[in-house]
């Protein structure tokens, strides 16, 4: 199966997308993760792509094109996939479709998770992350037991750069007005699921095993 896992930054694509991973042994393709990782190992992309996420902006099309462009020429890609923060723009989803379609393959569907904004700044803003094992938390409704800990491993917890208020509302314009109307392109092409994204973390992914057992 090849999925897409769209919403706003914020919506949960990155928690639905590691249980979908689990649950369907699919490989979980995150440019957001990937871009992450190569500002850690600091690899050219990594300096270049920085620049852009510390302010909320967008990397650049090509730059994110090429990254995906060769993510999906691994082995592991070929029996399936679930894309995660790819497309953003309709650039990019007109450059996916082609390179499907060089392949002779195509988007089974696209899922989108529906959040209000309020709901998601609250939900960035307080967002911590582990940095051993990634675990997410929040400082007010999924506080870890000890301080800055997490429950999972004892790894430290961190605020992503890009997860401050400020940024925050410039990625949320930056999705109005690049990313949203990509659900219309995929709505046109009767591919497009809207899932209500404010549930509990299992209702949501409830919902999407039962969307996609059925195709
Ligand atoms: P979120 O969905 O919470 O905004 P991501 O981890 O998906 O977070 O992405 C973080 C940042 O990485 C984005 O704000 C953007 O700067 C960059 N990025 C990720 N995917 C893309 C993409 N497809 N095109 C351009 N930039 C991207
Ligand atoms: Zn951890």
């Amino acid at each position: 199966m090849r999925l897409l896992i769209m919403g706003p930054p914020g919506a949960g694509k990155g928690s639905q997308a590691e249980l979908i991973k689990k649950h369907f042994s699919f490989p979980h393709i995150s440019t957001g993760d990937m871009f992450r990782e190569a500002i850690a190992k600091k690899t050219p992309t990594g300096l270049l792509a920085k620049s852009y996420i510390d302010k909320g902006e967008l990397v650049p099309d090509e730059v994110t094109i090429e990254l995906v462009r060769g993510r999906l020429q691994e082995p592991d890609a070929e029996q399936g996939f679930l894309l995660d923060g790819f497309p953003r723009t309709i650039i990019q989803a007109d450059m996916l479709e082609e390179i499907l379609k060089e392949n002779q393959i195509r988007i089974d569907l696209v899922i989108n998770l529906v959040v209000e904004d309020e709901v998601l700044i609250k939900r960035i803003s307080g967002r911590r992350i582990c940095k051993s094992c990634g675990a997410t938390y929040h400082v007010e409704t999924k506080k870890p037991k000890v301080i800055d800990r997490c429950d999972e491993c004892q790894g430290e917890l961190f605020q992503r750069a890009d997860d401050n208020e400020e940024t925050v509302k410039n990625r949320l314009d930056v999705y109005y007005r690049q990313t949203e109307p990509l659900l219309s392109y995929y709505r046109k092409k009767g591919l497009l699921k809207n899932i209500d994204g404010e549930g509990s973390i299992e209702a949501i992914f409830a919902e999407i095993k039962a969307i996609l057992g059925g195709i």
